[in-house]
């Protein structure tokens, strides 16, 4: 007879899924990024997101365009510019929360060289791509390829996860009466 007592199963714990982050641009940022995005109409161009991350979600506060090398179809930064831009938004308190750039087409998957070239991602970094080099502005997202970094690898979001992920909200808002 034994007095060992029969272990007991490990309780079963359900893993927990940690939901993803929301994604908050004021329309003040949105705008700008746009303008940067915009700047040639014929060469790509690589905007960042400067912001903050907590435990609501990300919110963008400031739109930063990185010096780079850009041509029809490539755009290339620098561990220097990227250090700059890196930089900038550390000395505010602020990390670097999403990357985007434009394409010259419609196409906004993400190539294997946007794969490599993105800017360090982490889990849950954004990289968005805007078709037509953003001289169609950039709106709701759902013309650009939003792709989010998980389990290590970008993947573009659908539609709905698009509309659940980034929330425009506006700079200001006034309830005054007439
Ligand atoms: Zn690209």
């Amino acid at each position: 007879m034994s007095f060992w007592k029969k272990p007991t199963p490990a309780a079963k714990i359900p893993e927990r899924v940690a939901p993803r982050p929301r994604v908050f641009v004021p329309e003040s940022v949105l705008a700008k990024t746009e303008h940067l995005i915009a700047s040639t109409h014929e060469h790509e161009e690589v905007v960042y997101w400067a912001g903050l991350e907590g435990p609501h979600g990300i919110v963008a506060v400031s739109a930063l365009a990185p010096e780079a090398d850009t041509t029809y179809g490539s755009f290339d930064t620098t561990a220097v510019s990227n250090a700059v831009a890196i930089q900038w938004a550390a000395s505010r308190g602020l990390g670097i929360v999403a990357q985007l750039h434009c394409h010259p087409d419609h196409r906004v998957g993400h190539s294997r060289g946007d794969d490599l070239g993105a800017l360090m991602p982490y889990e849950n970094f954004l990289s968005i791509v805007v078709p037509h080099y953003g001289t169609s502005g950039m709106g709701d997202f759902q013309t650009s390829g939003v792709h989010r970094y998980e389990h290590g690898r970008f993947r573009r979001l659908t539609s709905d996860e698009v509309t659940a992920t980034i929330v425009v909200v506006p700079t200001a808002a006034s309830f005054r009466g007439p």
